[in-house]
């Protein structure tokens, strides 16, 4: 069995599992204080472990970040710059490590999630995908050649500068960091900024879907046209309007506007531009995948 945690802003999900089919155990747990949710996250992994009889052969995290993920840096495991400011400089690797007696392997929540859909989700058989959340914030996580992929520090993809939709319109973006950047402008703060109301309580013909379509499907043309993924997933809150499907794909197509000639976007978009496979579950499980990897 092997131990996994999707560490969010909110809420650490903790899980021990071996694959999808065989989950032994899962608890949500609040963050709070660094020293409380992974005293708690410790608690919950020895005790379930014990009282089941199992063996732990190592841990996976998926994280909210950003993060530091160069094995040869002294900062390795940190979580580093995040807007939490209590969490600033938390070393989830070390402290877990230290007191689980385990191997750890940490990775970003969207590569997490990314690598647990190419396992068992929807981007099974392929070797080149890419995950985007789309909720309180927007991120995005890719595998290349069958690996997440890293390089300098980590991608960040939410906070990409995008073309308004209306020349008219004078909102900037809820990103403290950057105006019109794709989290600024599409994320579900974002969508309760501009019309004022929670993105799950707004209806599905409302014209903020029609702008919000267009956000993603720009996102996504920048995306195709640097990373060529072989299927894109989108997941998140603001994704379960699946009406947001068939929008983004149509404006996916107009962008492009004929450059890109392949079946997967001009005749099969649908399957091109999809829900998870593994529903709400693909960070957590994408954490079982990433302990597995400490197997290889
Ligand atoms: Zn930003």
């Amino acid at each position: 069995m092997y131990a996994g945690i999707e560490a969010g802003g909110t809420k650490f999900n903790c899980i021990i599992a071996e694959d999808p089919q065989n989950i032994l155990t899962e608890t949500r747990i609040p963050t709070t204080t660094p020293h409380e949710t992974l005293t708690n996250v410790i608690d919950f992994f020895l005790k379930e472990a014990l009282s089941r009889n199992v063996t732990l052969k190592s841990l996976g995290i998926g994280s909210f970040g950003p993060l530091d993920l160069n094995k040869q840096s002294p900062h390795y495991g940190c979580i580093t710059s995040t807007p939490k400011t209590a969490w600033q400089n938390v070393n989830i690797v070390k402290e877990l490590e230290d007191r689980l007696h385990l191997p750890v392997e940490l990775d970003t929540d969207v590569n997490a999630a990314a690598l647990g859909e190419l396992c068992w989700g929807a981007g099974q058989g392929w070797q080149n995908i890419l995950y985007i959340t789309i909720g309180t914030g927007i991120g995005g996580g890719a595998i290349i050649a069958g690996k997440p992929y890293h390089g300098l520090l980590h991608p960040e993809m939410g906070h990409i500068f995008l073309t308004q939709s209306s020349t008219k319109d004078n909102f900037k973006g809820v990103c403290p960091y950057h105006s019109h950047c794709f989290e600024g402008l599409a994320s579900g703060p974002a969508l309760k900024a501009q019309w004022g109301q929670d993105a799950a309580l707004i209806e599905s013909h409302h014209p903020a879907w029609d702008q919000e379509a267009f956000y993603i499907a720009q996102a996504l043309s920048i995306y195709i046209s640097i990373l060529s993924p072989e299927i894109i997933i989108l997941g998140g809150g603001v994704m379960q309007q699946t009406h947001l499907f068939p929008l983004i794909r149509t404006k996916v197509i107009e962008l492009l506007n004929g450059y890109l000639q392949t079946p997967a976007i001009l005749e099969n978009i649908e399957h091109y531009i999809v829900p998870p496979g593994l529903g709400t579950q693909s960070g957590v499980l994408g954490a079982i995948a990433l302990a597995r990897s400490l197997d290889a």
